[in-house]
């Protein structure tokens, strides 16, 4: 049986098996619409969905798995069939499954927007990673859209950073690939979708707004230096606000950042994210920061 392929959005090739695999196919479609659900931050039902795409990813798995298995049996099947998978941490896999059910069964609040996106970061994508290579041989990360991938690696990062902070928030670990989705789905940047697309700005009148922006964003920061957007890829668009490490006088440190031309920011309300999306290009610019600032 040969399944024909709906329109892919993020993912540049499926697992060959797709052709002929259901449950697999059904499985990588859901992943794409986990993404969807993300840049609309409808968070709750990201994780549901993701529920769901781990559940035909292992019905279309050879584990053995029954018809009327639910998540919660087709884990511990999938877990004798793999030790990698038998490694994975069972209590996360509960707390996934659990928040699932209490979503499903009682709708969701905002309260739950932290939980579902640290269920998601720390074990649904990890886990559905997992599966796809040992059931499968097909690697997630290395077959998505680069700048998708690249944002699934900036929140993981924001998690890791945010998880030392004790009751430190987890909803905005999603933000920069939140955004990065929204933008390029307004402006049809994504394969197949063109003509979702917003009307394209004239040249010259972008420059003029994003030079103006960036005017009034020097003004407002004491350090500021532009970088390129990391949402975006626009050079010179990142403005960025820097301070001065507590523990480390000396040391520069990216506190906010906002983006002149595709509107992205980033400050003390989402912790890690500018330090994150920024670290690098500051280390490489800092000379000339302190030439140009006299620090
Ligand atoms: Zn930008």
């Amino acid at each position: 049986m040969n399944i024909p392929l709906s329109k892919r959005l993020f993912v540049t090739r499926y697992p060959a098996g797709c052709a002929t695999n259901a449950e697999l196919l059904s499985a990588m479609q859901t992943f794409e619409t986990v993404i969807v659900l993300i840049a609309y931050r409808r968070f709750p039902h990201a994780l549901t969905s993701c529920a769901s795409a781990l559940e035909s990813l292992l019905q279309g798995s050879s584990i053995g798995a029954a018809k009327k298995d639910g998540l919660q049996i087709l884990v511990r099947k999938a877990t004798t069939k793999s030790s990698a998978v038998g490694a994975f941490a069972p209590d996360e896999m509960n707390d996934l499954r659990e928040l699932r059910n209490q979503i499903v069964h009682r709708g969701f609040s905002p309260q739950d927007d932290g939980p579902s996106v640290d269920l998601l970061i720390s074990t649904g994508i990890p886990f559905m990673e997992l599966c796809l290579r040992e059931f499968h041989h097909y690697e997630l990360l290395g077959n998505l859209l680069p700048e998708v991938e690249k944002h699934i690696q900036v929140a993981q990062q924001v998690h890791q950073l945010a998880k030392t902070v004790a009751g430190g928030r987890m909803s905005h670990c999603l933000d920069s690939l939140s955004y990065l989705v929204r933008l390029r789905f307004a402006e049809g940047n994504l394969p197949g979708w063109e003509d979702i697309a917003q009307h394209g700005e004239a040249t010259g009148n972008r420059l003029e707004r994003v030079e103006r922006a960036k005017q009034q964003l020097e003004l407002a920061g004491e350090v500021t230096w532009p970088l390129t957007c990391a949402v975006c890829g626009e050079p010179d668009c990142a403005m960025v606000e820097l301070g001065f490490d507590g523990a480390k006088p000396s040391r520069l440190q990216p506190m906010a950042m906002t983006c002149a031309d595709c509107g992205f920011s980033a400050g003390p309300a989402q912790p890690f994210m500018t330090e994150v999306l920024t670290t690098d290009q500051v280390k490489a610019a800092e000379p000339l920061i302190r030439q140009e600032y006299g620090l």
